[in-house]
């Protein structure tokens, strides 16, 4: 069924030693969306992204993705995740690296290529890894996350200290992967660094989603209408 989500989150708390990260938090993300989940440091952000990736155990409420619940310390199938950059070897070539990663997950060699070709590094792929831009890095470690061909991207911060073109990179690439039909839950501090791309955005402010919604329930309608449609 097309309208099935691809992440929901059902009543989820979060605390660590006593102190709430996340409260109460119920969330849908629908298939083919790419979703912006936007607030300031420390809002709780990260830690969401966390429990989809069943990197962090709710302390109540659940997850699931794809319709399966979430066990903790255990990647869902069909999601990949870019959370923290990969152990990346700075002396070897980003091809190099991804095939590195591709052996140790057992995913086969051709989708190394099809990664870098997703992430628009082809042309990079020779040079090494040290010589890439903080931008390319960011993009090299989405490569990573795409070679088990998730139907679920979950992306934490990847615009992050770029510089104004990494970003608009970052965002033509996260928007290309939407219209592939990745479902993406993109995380930012920056609304404005997430709008172009996201089908839907929620806002996070002290652990609650305080917002929800499509791109022009959020913006508005007057604003959504001044600028192109990201998905045509
Ligand atoms: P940032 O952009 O800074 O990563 P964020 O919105 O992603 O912010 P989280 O990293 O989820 O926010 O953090 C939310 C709150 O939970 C913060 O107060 C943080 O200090 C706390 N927190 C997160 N992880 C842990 C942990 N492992 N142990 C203790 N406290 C934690």
């Amino acid at each position: 069924v097309a309208d099935d989500p691809a992440v929901t989150l059902y009543g989820v708390t979060k605390t660590f030693g006593g102190r709430h990260a996340v409260r109460g938090v119920d969330l849908q993300v629908h298939r083919g969306s790419v979703y912006g989940l936007v607030g300031p440091n420390g809002a709780g952000k990260t830690t969401l992204l966390r429990m989809m990736c069943g990197l962090v155990e709710p302390t109540s409420g659940r997850v699931e993705v794809g319709g399966r619940p979430v066990s903790a310390r255990r990647t869902p199938a069909g999601l990949g995740a870019l959370i923290e950059t990969p152990g990346f070897v700075p002396h070897l070539t980003g091809r190099e690296n991804l095939r590195h990663l591709a052996r140790v997950r057992g995913v086969d060699a051709g989708s190394v290529e099809r990664s870098l070709g997703q992430v628009v590094l082809l042309d990079r792929a020779d040079d090494r890894y040290r010589t890439y831009s903080l931008g390319m890095k960011q993009r090299l470690g989405v490569a990573a996350a795409l070679l088990s061909e998730p139907a679920v991207l979950v992306l934490d911060e990847p615009s992050n200290g770029l510089v104004p073109t990494g970003v608009e990179e970052m965002t033509a690439l996260i928007g290309q992967l939407g219209r592939a039909n990745v479902t993406v839950v993109v995380s930012s501090h920056a609304l404005a660094d997430v709008e172009e791309c996201c089908t839907h955005v929620g806002i996070v402010l002290g652990g609650r989603l305080v917002a929800d919604g499509s791109l022009a329930d959020i913006l508005g309608p007057a604003r959504v209408r001044l600028r192109a449609s990201p998905h045509g």
